[in-house]
């Protein structure tokens, strides 16, 4: 944009009658250029054309249009991080009752989900640190829910989370060929967080073991965090019944934390309130 001088107003006012106005402009007698109805701001600048001595008289947009424009990008990227966030959680939380576990749907009863919300807080130096956890104790005291809630809050923030079991990977290992199993085990490695529940319920052949073993392996190999659940018992992973466990469970305490559950078995007490809530609805009055 060029000072409006006597001159270059004559070379406006000459041209003015070239344009075509759309029906929310009209040329302002302050500078003969076209301008926005709405805001009033201009919609045409005017440039000096040195290669022909004269001017050039460019639309622009006005302020109202650019904040339109700031608007439905924004809009855009909303969209577009909702449905990344919708993909992420289909794609890592494949068992539908996961997408459950929230912090919103935790009852507060269990004191040990203040550690989640911690991690969760502390992602990113967990992530940088590799550090995982390793939830153990016994069943029904919470743990799958509180790497659900962890898991869940993570794809939140658009982090790419698998929560999954040994049985679940070895059924799609079934069948593969063994370059594709090394695909699909290195694949896992592609998820900032490897959540894998219930370890330890799996049948314990050479090959699940094998099996494992190259899943936790590559997993420690790639520096990203692994978030184990089981209801071994501390000691039986520090003394593992034989080597394919030993090596197992060695690479899971290398940068696992371990979190003790104890005491109060959630699923029984929901199991006695669902029961109390079934007998108040078939019960005759
Ligand atoms: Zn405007």
């Amino acid at each position: 944009m060029i000072e409006i001088n006597e001159a270059v107003r004559a070379f406006i006012d000459k041209t003015a009658g070239d344009t075509e106005l759309s029906e929310d402009e009209y040329i302002d007698h302050s500078d003969g250029l076209i301008h926005c109805k709405k805001c009033g701001g201009r919609r045409q600048t005017i440039l000096p054309d040195s290669l022909r001595h004269s001017y050039l008289m460019p639309r622009c947009v006005c302020p109202c249009q650019q904040e339109a424009e700031k608007q439905r990008k924004a809009a855009e990227e909303q969209r577009a991080l909702m449905e990344s966030i919708r993909r992420r959680r289909a794609q890592g939380l494949q068992d539908r009752y996961l997408h459950d576990f929230t912090f919103a749907n935790d009852n507060g009863q269990n004191p040990l989900m203040e550690k989640a919300r911690a991690y969760v807080e502390n992602w990113k130096e967990a992530y940088r640190e590799n550090t995982g956890l390793l939830l153990f104790g016994d069943v029904g005291t919470g743990k799958s829910f509180f790497a659900g809630c962890i898991a869940n809050a993570l794809i939140d923030q658009d982090v790419p989370v698998l929560m999954t079991n040994i049985p679940s990977i070895l059924n799609r290992l079934t069948g593969m060929f063994a370059e594709d199993r090394a695909a699909f085990i290195s694949a896992l490695d592609d998820y900032s967080l490897l959540i894998l529940d219930d370890l330890g319920v799996e049948r314990n052949t050479e090959y699940a073991l094998e099996q494992m073993f190259l899943v936790i392996d590559s997993r420690s190999r790639s520096r990203k965090p692994l978030i184990v659940t089981t209801n071994l018992k501390l000691e039986e992973i520090k003394n593992p019944p034989a080597l394919a466990h030993a090596r197992i469970y060695d690479r899971i305490m290398e940068r696992c934390a371990p979190v003790l559950f104890s005491g109060r078995n959630f699923w029984e007490e929901k199991a006695a309130a669902t029961k109390e809530a079934a007998r108040g609805i078939v019960s005759p009055k």
